[in-house]
């Protein structure tokens, strides 16, 4: 057995500090790039890409927890090269740190091949067009252990099997194959987006899931996220002497509850980004309802020099050397296509302006509108690191003035009001405040009540009854709602089939990631099913990162929260009655499932007090 490179030992009695065998050190390293199975599909696919392949194939078996495979028509390697590709910070893309300033390949650090050969059995095999035999390499525990011969074709063709078989509880981290899947599928469709001109292919089990064959990047992009986008894009193009940006957005009309859609690339680099996302959806203000998000596809070409990609191992975010310029440049060319195309009616700049002479990109970003962008709830959203789903939960600042009135709970437990029997005046009328809040009174005072939060409590409660026992009757749909979404989101919605079922959603598969909602449960309005289940991706994404619930529970707490009846609707004294019933069914009535107060109680004695009585 040939290690990579060899370490001197140290003398165990006169040190304690000792190096680290590669083989150690190499595992450790990995952590940082190979998280998951996804990662390492990343990794093979963009040097797949580097190689200059045509023709990118990706296998995986057991959502690549067995197995994944990737094999190219790309330059290959020779036999030399094939071994050393495996050692740490082996890499052809760069030789000196200037280098990294102009950038033009998808890797750089030369760590993905000797990651992965630290946590995988990995098998190579490659051979370049100007040498008639190929090479063929294992390797494990960061180890070469066989190198020969080979026919193969010109390319590269590398399966890693196993992976974290020697890292026992990496392994047992990862989740579900589902989940897994899913977030191979995010990573193929990012790089399979940002080139189009390359055929990709995805097996997952056999199976093909993906055959995306060379074309535009309007084809590309209707081919992953499917057909509702055909005819329905609209074409973003504007050349600077800074900056290029180019790609398609969708008509208004194509905007939906989930975030899902938005893909943005700075030099053919996926990139996740709150202020550039933020652009785009601000363009769009008027034109989409609130809570919706439009679907682009953008790609923003620039110097290399004015980005720092350098910041994140895994590369997703990156640093613009100024900002304020890519916000004010993405926002107007988004505007300016927006407009174009007649989307938007009317809009405070001249169509046929050369962009660089827009006010928004001439002048100086001042520090009062960063401010702005900064402190709404939008971008608030998105601060959290890798965690472009993350839904902050509304009413959250306002929990402070009402603890007073409720025990703190410890980690884990739910709040609890201090006094739990009350007793609610039914002969008493109700009042309705703000169309939010409902007062009634009680034997020793009065509660306020927040109809939504309490009415979520209440068809919580329902849910996870019929959950239990039986199911939600279920109404058929008169003219059933078919549901058109990207492969990822068509991974989650299979995924959860069956509970929706459960609790009154009959949702079936349609082919070719559709689906047709056939029935409702009976007690909800019909009209707006398209956006319930859309939405209940949307919060299930953010769920599944609190790995405690249940798949049913976090979809009976999406869709209590979807069902409750919200703030703003006027309430009758029946309504107002059968809503406080049924809260005070409830067994804990007083904190919504996530933790919330449902109400606050006002006793005689404490609003003496206030008076100085
Ligand atoms: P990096 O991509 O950052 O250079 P990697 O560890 O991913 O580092 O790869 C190391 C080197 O191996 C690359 O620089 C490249 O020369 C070579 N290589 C990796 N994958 C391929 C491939 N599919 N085809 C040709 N060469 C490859
Ligand atoms: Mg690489």
């Amino acid at each position: 057995m040939l290690f990579l490179s060899t370490r001197k030992k140290q003398d165990p009695l006169a040190n304690i500090i000792h190096v680290l065998p590669d083989n150690i050190a190499n595992q450790i390293a990995a952590g940082e790039v190979i998280q998951r199975p996804a990662s390492a599909v990343k990794e093979l696919l963009e040097n797949a890409v580097d190689a200059g392949a045509s023709s990118i194939q990706l296998i995986v078996s057991d959502a690549g927890k067995a197995l994944i495979q990737v094999i190219d028509n790309g330059k290959g390697m020779s036999p030399s090269d094939a071994a050393i590709a495996f050692q740490r910070h082996a890499t052809s893309k760069i030789k000196a740190i200037e280098d990294l300033f102009a950038i033009k390949t998808m890797g750089f650090r030369g760590e993905a091949l000797a990651s992965i050969a630290a946590v995988a059995q990995v098998t190579i095999k490659t051979r370049r067009a100007e040498d008639e035999l190929g090479t063929a390499v294992d390797i494990e525990n960061s180890a070469v252990q066989k190198q020969e011969a080979c026919s193969c074709p010109v390319g590269t063709n590398i399966s890693m099997k196993n992976l974290f078989f020697n890292v026992p509880a990496r392994r047992n981290f990862l989740k579900s194959n589902a989940a897994e899947l899913k977030h191979i599928i995010d990573e193929f469709i990012r790089v399979a987006m940002a080139y189009p001109d390359r055929l990709f292919t995805l097996t997952s089990n056999g199976q093909e899931v993906f055959h995306l064959a060379p074309g535009n990047i309007k084809q590309r992009i209707v081919q992953i996220l499917g057909n509702t986008y055909t005819s329905k894009l609209v074409s973003v193009t504007e050349h600077t002497d800074y900056m290029n940006i180019y790609g398609f957005i969708g008509k208004p009309e194509t905007a939906r509850k989930t975030r899902g859609d938005q893909y943005f690339f700075v030099n053919n680099r996926f990139i996740k980004s709150a202020y550039l996302n933020h652009a785009v959806n601000a363009a769009y203000a008027d034109l989409i309802p609130k809570d919706s998000f439009p679907g682009y596809v953008l790609f923003i070409d620039l110097d290399p020099s004015q980005v720092d990609i350098n910041v994140h191992p895994t590369k997703q975010e990156i640093k613009f050397e100024d900002e304020k310029i890519m916000y004010a440049f993405v926002g107007a060319a988004v505007k300016h296509a927006l407009a174009q195309f007649s989307v938007a009616p009317s809009l405070d700049f001249s169509l046929n302006a050369d962009i660089q002479s827009l006010d928004a990109v001439n002048k100086p970003f001042t520090s009062e509108k960063k401010e702005a962008t900064a402190s709404s709830s939008l971008y608030q959203t998105f601060t959290q690191k890798h965690q472009a789903h993350f839904i902050e939960r509304e009413n959250k600042g306002n929990l402070g003035h009402w603890k007073d009135f409720y025990e703190m709970p410890s980690k884990g437990e739910t709040l609890t009001p201090k006094k739990p029997s009350l007793e609610i005046l039914a002969d008493t009328p109700f009042i309705q405040i703000h169309k939010t809040y409902i007062i009634a009174s009680t034997s020793h005072g009065f509660v306020l009540i927040h109809q939504q939060l309490a009415h979520e409590r209440v068809v919580y409660d329902k849910l996870v009854i019929a959950a239990q026992t039986a199911q939600v009757p279920t109404q058929k749909s008169l003219f059933p709602v078919t549901l058109s979404l990207g492969a990822s989101d068509t991974a989650i919605l299979s995924e959860l089939l069956p509970d929706l079922q459960q609790i009154g959603y009959q949702v079936e598969p349609f082919g070719n990631n559709s689906f047709v909602v056939q029935g409702i449960p009976a007690d909800v309005e019909p009209g707006n099913e398209k956006n319930a289940i859309e939405l209940l991706i949307e919060q299930y994404k953010h769920y599944s990162s609190e790995i405690n619930f249940s798949r049913r529970e976090k979809i009976i707490r999406c869709m209590a929260r979807q069902q409750a009846i919200k703030t703003g609707q006027t309430l009758g004294q029946k309504e107002m009655q059968a809503l406080i019933e049924s809260l005070f069914a409830c067994t804990t009535p007083g904190v919504t499932p996530s933790g919330s107060p449902t109400y606050i109680e006002y006793k005689e004695d404490y609003l003496d007090q206030l008076f100085g009585k």
